[in-house]
């Protein structure tokens, strides 16, 4: 496997280890974590190599003890623990230059160049937590470096001032960077959660009939070769019913298209309604519907498609207008008797309605074709 690919699969299998909503913040801790070890690897080398004026295995310990946390703050990224991370990182940030500033008794002989690192761990703070906790841990920063200054004369003979002062800017900057930051991934997120949902909505309309909410011709097709295939590798039965309703111009003649709609959604509900959730019920076009019957034998569609006959033949069964009555007609096909193509299915089925429909329409009828054709 290629270096770039085995890179693609790390990182795939990364972010599935993290939430949606922690796999960016957990992927910019990671390349953090990285960056700061090397950081921390080449401060240690320039310790080895430059004059440490004898506090070289005080810094090797700290830098090798900082090294280790961010290895076991890695550990947890790597394994899906992104807040445990972030914790422990955020705590090297504050504890690398804090344990330097307390335990280097050059300090308070006043080397206040420690100091400096405040402003820089505050910076790193606001890349990794929120405003509020960096804005938190800044002001007690702040004021332990007062503090020490207030305990230190030596550090008192500094420009300490400017020092505070850097500590504050460095602090608003990385509040404010932070803010500006999380704003726009907020904006970022957002509109990508729109276009998600968008994409559901035009999914939904380009595989459906507007007006009866039934799978439209396309999307049956697309199934229909699915399934044709599903049965054949698994040595199944599956049942196509063409559906079609008697008499509907007559209907459309005399009361008007708007209740001829109004059928259509009628008609079309009671069908999805007693069908089972695997079936597909598509509007095949005009009053014609298809409906494909996966895992089911000839007998049993026809079963089936005399039931929803009935259905259909009860509706507005309670009442005297002519309106509300209505019939279907059913022709009945099945793999692998009636054929193994969506062609010659759909042909099957057709022909089987034509029958019905020649033999005084609201029936069933069930055809085997003569076909051959090999699996
Ligand atoms: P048959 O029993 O032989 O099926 O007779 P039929 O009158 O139902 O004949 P056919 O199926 O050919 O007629 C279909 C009619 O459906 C013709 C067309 O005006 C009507 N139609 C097609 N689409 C719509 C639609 O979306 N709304 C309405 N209201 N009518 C439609
Ligand atoms: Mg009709």
């Amino acid at each position: 496997m290629k270096f770039a690919d085995r890179i693609a699969g790390f990182l795939d299998s990364f972010q599935l280890k993290h939430t949606q909503s922690d796999k960016r913040s957990a992927m910019n801790l990671l390349v953090f974590q990285l960056i700061y070890l090397v950081l921390i690897a080449a401060t240690i080398m320039l310790s080895i190599f430059v004059d440490h004026g004898g506090r070289l295995w005080f810094y090797l310990l700290l830098l090798g003890g900082l090294m280790a946390v961010i290895g076991v703050a890695l550990f947890f990224n790597l394994r899906g623990r992104f807040r445990v991370s972030t914790w422990l990182t955020a705590f090297c940030m504050i504890a690398g230059p804090w344990l330097s500033i307390l335990l280097d008794p050059n300090v308070a002989a006043g080397d206040f160049l420690p100091l400096i690192y405040v402003g820089m761990s505050i910076q790193l703070c606001s890349i990794l937590l929120r405003e509020s906790m960096t804005i938190i841990l800044a002001i007690i920063q702040l004021a332990a470096v007062v503090a020490m200054i207030l305990v230190c004369p030596a550090l008192r003979q500094n420009n300490w001032p400017s020092l505070v002062a850097f500590i504050v800017f460095t602090a608003v900057i990385g509040v404010l960077y932070g803010f500006s930051n999380r704003r726009q991934l907020e904006e970022i997120d957002k509109q990508r959660n729109q276009l998600v949902l968008d994409e559901a909505k035009l999914r939904a309309l380009s595989v459906r009939d507007p007006l009866t909410g039934l799978y439209n011709r396309r999307y049956m097709e697309e199934t229909f070769d699915r399934e044709i295939q599903r049965a054949i590798r698994k040595q199944r039965q599956l049942s196509v019913v063409m559906a079609d309703i008697d008499g509907f111009k007559e209907i459309n003649d005399s009361f008007g298209h708007v209740l001829g709609d109004q059928m259509l959604i009628k008609v079309s509900a009671l069908l999805m309604k007693n069908i089972r959730a695997s079936d597909v019920a598509c509007r095949y076009g005009g009053d014609e519907f298809c409906l494909i019957l996966p895992d089911c034998t000839l007998e049993e569609g026809i079963r089936r498609a005399e039931a929803l006959r009935c259905v259909i033949e009860q509706l507005g069964a309670d009442t005297e207008t002519k309106a509300d009555h209505v019939t279907l007609s059913l022709g009945v096909a099945a793999m692998p008797e009636s054929g193994l193509s969506r062609e010659t299915l759909l042909a099957a089925a057709d022909s089987a309605l034509y029958s019905s429909k020649h033999a005084g329409r609201n029936r069933v009828n069930g055809v085997k074709c003569p076909q051959k054709e090999s699996i």
